[in-house]
């Protein structure tokens, strides 16, 4: 007889074949259908993660598998050596949907920031005239823009950078939402841009103060320093708003999305910026073989249909409300929860514990327990960002469910 693999094999077979680079929750998912997964066990969890917000639209959403599938059995790949008929397509699509001039397609959401960030400093060198290998870029303390050594180059955790070095020069880090710092920093003639995540997301659901942003947008136009917004995980509807920017009437010089421009089916993310910023990057002097893919560009432009057809965003702000309102209660009756903060469906609670403390790790598993996952981001806190296609009724049992669970935790 054929002996089945548990969980408990798959966990193994991880730890022994795979790199040690993560430290995952102990549950192996075997399925997912829009706000639920399903372990190997066949047992069905609330997805309060939704992949670190790639997963908005839902998992496996058949509109987004359907345009994918269609496109998988057509053509998926040309690379940008030939042209292709998605691909303008999808370029026409996306840059009215945000309303910038062009779009440069690439993958994952680190190659995004990475594009952005060398656009900015071509734009500091053609267009703004820094003199050669002098320019800057801001960053804000706290961020999280990905992992490879040029945006760990401004990273202030130790976790990320410890051994890494040498990292790379030009970076500026200033303390988050301080406009003075901001307005210091962009003194410097040489600055290229500012850099900064809406809401920083992995940092633990900070959200700035409410005028941050917008002051933070018109500082840079004052000092032509580049206003880059980072929306990879506050953008396509998680925070109530097709973008977080836009609670702010901001148009981002430079725009960088990931995550859910694929709904969680593919990496797939975009830099958009206007003429002036995206032209001075000439043929040969970026890219990517995957970036604009055929495949890509299907299922981007479904994506993006679904969050507009489902009115995503405006779902995400009803339940957003809701969601705050219900741990708000929770509170009030415990001890072991003293905050919570976020906007939309990018929410976060704080665990009344030091950040070293496995207090937020073991609730995550007595949540897991109840039927809920969710993950502790930096120790003692949690960070609860489910797909955006939740209704009324579920988020009001996902909040049972974290009450029960944290009502009869014992530390
Ligand atoms: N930028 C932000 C704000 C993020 O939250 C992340 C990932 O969590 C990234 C960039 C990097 O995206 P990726 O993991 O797809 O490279």
């Amino acid at each position: 007889m054929i002996k089945e693999t548990t969980a408990q094999d798959f966990i193994q077979m991880e730890d022994k074949y795979g790199a040690h680079n993560y430290h995952p929750l102990p549950v192996v998912l075997a399925k997912g259908d829009g706000v639920f997964v399903w372990d190997t066990e066949g047992k069905r969890y609330y997805d309060f993660l939704s992949a670190y917000s790639a997963v908005n639209q839902g998992h496996c959403h058949p509109r987004i598998i359907k345009a994918m599938t269609a496109q998988a059995q057509v053509l998926t790949l040309t690379s940008r050596a030939f042209y292709n008929n998605m691909l303008g397509k999808y370029e026409q699509y996306i840059t009215s949907f945000f309303g910038y001039d062009k779009v440069l397609p690439i993958n994952t959401g680190v190659e995004a920031v990475e594009t952005a960030l060398k656009l900015a400093r071509k734009w500091a060198y053609k267009v703004k005239g820094v003199p050669e290998n002098q320019a800057k870029i801001i960053f804000a303390s706290g961020n999280f823009h990905g992992r490879t050594l040029g945006v760990i180059s401004a990273s202030v955790d130790p976790d990320a950078t410890n051994d890494f070095g040498p990292f790379l020069p030009g970076i500026e880090v200033i303390p988050y939402n301080d406009l003075d710092a901001l307005a210091q920093a962009l003194k410097d003639p040489n600055v290229a841009g500012f850099i900064v995540e809406p809401i920083q997301g992995e940092a633990g659901v900070f959200v700035p103060d409410e005028d941050y942003l917008p002051k933070a947008f018109a500082l840079c136009q004052e000092n032509n320093a580049l206003f880059i917004a980072d929306e990879v995980q506050t953008g396509i509807a998680r925070t109530g708003k097709i973008l977080a920017c836009d609670y702010y009437d901001i148009k981002p010089n430079i725009l960088i999305l990931g995550k859910a421009l694929s709904g969680g089916a593919m990496p797939v993310s975009a830099v958009l910026a206007d003429d002036e910023v995206m032209l001075t990057i000439k043929p040969g002097e970026h890219g990517s073989t995957f970036g604009g893919n055929p495949l890509a560009c299907a299922v981007a432009i479904e994506a993006l249909e679904v969050v507009k057809d489902e009115n995503l965003a405006e779902n995400a702000m009803t339940l957003g409300n809701l969601f705050r309102e219900k741990m708000n209660e929770l509170i009030a009756k415990s001890d072991l929860v003293t905050k919570v903060r976020g906007k939309g469906l990018l929410n976060a609670i704080l665990i009344n514990d030091t950040e070293d403390s496995d207090t937020a790790w073991r609730i995550c598993l007595a949540l897991r327990d109840n039927g809920l996952l969710a993950k502790p981001t930096h120790g003692n806190i949690i960070r609860f960002a489910p797909p955006l296609v939740m209704t009324h009724d579920q988020v009001l049992e996902c909040a049972d469910i974290i009450e029960k669970t944290i009502l009869a935790f014992k530390k």
